[in-house]
């Protein structure tokens, strides 16, 4: 095992736009700040333009901001370790990182502070059984939506189809946000979900008003946008629609958490106070890990509060 000599002001898990943002207040304010990150934010994959993110070029991806703001951490001099943190031990002022990387061995770092910016990771619906052939259709320029609080307003005037992974609760949500705007709405529940297909699911759906149906996907085929998008069927039916709305479940990242002791809710959000502060002295968390709306506002908001807070404590440290 490796051990590398620099002890850390705060070392940061996770760089998606949460992290990134503290990262780039503490390193403002001259403070030893690494990221260690494994690379699975939505925004390294996601080519959907992003909405409800004041700044930004209309249309612009999600992709392309995450570069942008890996350009910027670069320029305050930010080091990102590209690994997997295993597990964190100790206390503060001399929390131990236990990371894996490219390299045969593992890691170990030391940070006096520490700040959980892991994320959530979301379960997609099954196409022939496997979620991952799902995935070239998760992000698709308006045939696909994903996030109600992002792409509501954007289902104006479409007849569409949401895909559910979850329970029927996730699904009549999708289905609630986008019913001020779009012209048709179908739910189509995959019996292969994460949440077992229940009678009391049926009850719901039924007494909601929404059209619905149930099934397994054999296949989806996406066409350019304006042409009417397929979901094919295993029992032989071809549903079609303008766009499809994906209902999926989040888990947040918070294994490295739970074995520490830092609390976490039903969900397993990590439960900080307003600052970002979790119980254990000298750990913060900021970003979709914690029981906040899915957002890069709020992503970016809570990491650089976090940071904001951890610079004055790190002076009563010093
Ligand atoms: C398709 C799609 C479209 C979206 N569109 C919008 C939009 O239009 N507007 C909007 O505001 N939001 C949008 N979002 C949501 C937005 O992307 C997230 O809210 C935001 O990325 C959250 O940032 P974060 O930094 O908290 O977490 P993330 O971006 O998820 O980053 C967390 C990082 O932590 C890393 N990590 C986790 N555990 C470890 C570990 N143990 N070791 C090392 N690294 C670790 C992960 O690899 C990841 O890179 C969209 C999401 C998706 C999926």
């Amino acid at each position: 095992m490796t051990t590398e000599s620099t002890h850390y002001d705060t070392v940061i898990v996770g760089g998606g736009p949460a992290g990134i943002a503290a990262a780039m207040h503490l390193a403002f304010h001259h403070r030893k700040v690494l990221i260690v990150d494994r690379k699975t934010s939505p925004m390294q994959f996601a080519n959907t333009p992003i909405h409800n993110y004041p700044g930004i070029k209309p249309l612009e991806a999600s992709v392309d901001i995450l570069q942008k703001l890996r350009k910027e951490l670069r320029g305050f001099k930010v080091k990102t370790l590209f690994g997997n943190v295993l597990r964190i031990e100790g206390k503060v002022p001399n929390f131990q990182l236990h990371i894996k990387t490219s390299k045969p061995t593992p890691t170990t770092l030391t940070a006096k502070t520490i700040i959980l910016a892991t994320g959530i990771s979301r379960k997609h619906p099954k196409v022939d059984g496997d979620w991952k052939k799902w995935l070239p259709y998760a992000a698709k320029d308006h045939m696909s939506y994903y996030c109600p609080d992002c792409d509501s307003p954007i289902t104006k005037g479409k007849d569409i189809i949401i895909v559910n992974a979850g329970s029927a609760n996730s699904a009549l949500h999708v289905a609630r946000s986008i019913k001020p705007y779009a012209k048709r709405i179908r739910i189509f529940m995959t019996e292969d979900g994460y949440a077992p297909f229940t009678k009391e699911f049926e009850t719901i759906l039924s007494q909601s008003g929404f059209e619905w149906t149930q099934g397994l996907i054999r296949e989806v085929k996406i066409h350019a946008p304006g042409q009417r998008q397929q979901l094919l069927t295993t029992d032989g039916r071809t549903l079609e629609c303008n766009a499809f709305f994906v209902a999926w479940i989040g888990v947040p990242r918070s294994e490295l958490a739970i074995p520490m002791g830092i609390e976490v809710d039903e969900r397993q959000s990590i439960i900080t106070d307003q600052r970002g502060a979790t119980n254990i002295e000298g750990i913060w968390a900021a970003g979709d890990v914690r029981p906040i709306t899915q957002s890069i506002a709020t992503a970016v908001g809570t990491g650089v509060y976090a940071a904001i807070i951890i610079t004055h404590y790190l002076m009563n440290l010093d």
